[in-house]
């Protein structure tokens, strides 16, 4: 190997097995959350079951004024395969429901807007309207 080859190697981005990538949904928002845990600083050793285990609190961003806590503890075994999962306040979906999952959250907030939107249009067209009305039963103005 060339001290190029080796500089290279020391600067490459970590191993990728290190990571354990979690992927959540908003149990109230519909948000998708992915969180990373890193199994060699993360996780802790429950010596009586010689288990690892982590708990992640996950919040999303807050954009459209959810800021649900999504409680998950992930259990491994002492290989660092899951062997147990648990989750409060969302629900865990599989790397291949990650995109759907979240155009459906995307299109979910837009509705959302767009209906916020049509109903204050609404409340100026009914105010305007009875601004009419009232100058109308009162000539004197
Ligand atoms: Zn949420």
């Amino acid at each position: 190997m060339s001290f190029l080859d080796l500089i290279k190697k020391a600067f490459s981005s970590p191993n990728s097995d290190r990571n354990y990538w979690v992927h959540v949904r908003c149990d109230r928002c519909g948000e998708v959350i992915t969180a990373r845990v890193d199994l060699y600083n993360d996780l802790s050793m429950d010596f009586d079951v010689k288990q690892y285990r982590v708990h992640k609190v996950l919040v999303g961003t807050g954009r459209y004024h959810c800021f649900q806590r999504i409680e998950v503890t992930l259990v491994f075994d002492k290989n660092k395969r899951l062997v147990d999962r648990s989750i409060h306040g969302g629900t865990f979906l599989a790397p291949e429901d990650v995109a759907e999952a979240k155009a459906a959250y995307d299109r979910a907030m837009q509705e959302a807007e767009e209906a916020r939107k049509a109903r204050l249009a609404k409340l100026a067209a009914r105010a305007s309207e009875s601004e009419a009305k009232e100058s109308l039963s009162n000539p004197q103005f």
